[in-house]
């Protein structure tokens, strides 16, 4: 494995595409491997000798800033906090990707994207799952980590809402699929919410290839469902491991490194309960920290998978290439 100090790595790739040094990328491993993958869509690695991991990338959303995405926290805290994560400032560049698991025999999809349908720089998975060999027929198990649109869309054709994986066993947390399909539910949402709770109830419950999973269950082959509520009421993260070999697939736990693993007490408005939410990333941090776990994330940009590291008082992501 190659790891890659974020900050070198923007710096690098900055450098790099600034000079026009196509020629040179040879010189720069782990740089080009980097830059490569977010080029092909797509980069591949193994947990012990048996699972392959394979993250797929989705695009990105440039969110204007708003003086609510993390409260209490003014828009120009945030903008140096991006720029310290050698981030571009101008927006909040949230990212997308997703994950796909080659475990005994099978092929498992953990989150399925945006579909399309969320930002207009988004939507590129299908380009990644094609340049990676996979395609919608070579799903066997579909793995859902929460209900948010990012997540779940890449379930559902735009226009008619039927399924991109008919054929695919679909697993979903129980506490999740109990809260989101509550008959009462829709009328106690804030507005904001409510097409995508009248979209998960006309899907869902109508799908006969939905099962449902609890924490702690295997849910396949070396995976685990590791309860980390919060974020939303039955937010689920997935431990994939071989061995002595782990890496933790920590889903919206921990939004933009940059911003909410640099400033721990700092929460994100997408969350249901932030509380909770700080919480339990914090027992996740310390957790991945004290025993130097490989993790990945949904929004960690791309790369996405690598290792949380302590920075002074706060910590960094540091990605993982290869
Ligand atoms: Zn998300």
């Amino acid at each position: 494995m190659t790891t890659l100090n974020r900050r070198q790595f923007v710096a690098s790739v900055a450098g790099v595409s600034a000079l026009g040094l196509t020629g040179s990328l040879a010189m720069l491993p782990s740089t080009a491997a980097a830059a490569d993958a977010r080029k092909k869509g797509y980069y591949s690695y193994k947990v012990g000798s048996d699972i392959e991991v394979i993250s797929i990338y989705d695009g990105v959303w440039q969110k204007p800033h708003d003086e609510n995405f993390i409260p209490g926290v003014s828009v120009e805290d945030t903008k140096s906090a991006l720029k310290n994560g050698g981030l571009n400032d101008e927006f909040v560049p949230i990212e997308f990707a997703f994950t796909v698991v080659r475990t005994g025999g099978k092929t498992i999809l953990i989150d399925a994207g945006t579909g399309g349908q969320l930002a207009p720089t988004a939507g590129l998975a299908k380009e990644g799952m094609a340049a990676a060999g996979i395609s919608a027929a070579d799903i066997d198990t579909v793995l859902v980590s929460h209900f948010h649109p990012d997540h779940i869309f890449g379930l559902m054709e735009k226009e008619t809402n039927a399924q991109v994986f008919p054929n695919a066993e679909i697993l979903v947390g129980e506490t999740e699929y109990n809260f989101w399909t509550a008959p009462d539910l829709i009328a106690k949402l804030p507005e904001g919410r409510q097409g995508l709770a009248k979209r998960i109830q006309a899907t869902f419950p109508t799908w006969k290839n939905i099962n449902q999973y609890s924490g702690g269950q295997e849910v396949a082959p070396g995976i685990t469902a590791v309860d980390t509520f919060g974020h939303t009421p039955g937010h689920t993260a997935f431990r994939v491991a071989s061995g002595n070999d782990q890496t933790l697939l920590v889903g919206d736990l921990i939004n933009l490194p940059a911003l909410f693993l640099a400033n721990l007490d700092w929460q994100l408005a997408f969350d249901a309960d932030k509380d909770m939410a700080t919480t339990t990333r914090k027992a996740i941090v310390a957790e991945a920290v004290a025993d130097n776990i490989n993790v990945a994330g949904y929004h960690f940009g791309f790369p996405n998978s690598g290792k949380i590291e302590k920075d002074g008082n706060s910590f960094v992501f540091n990605p993982v290439t290869g």
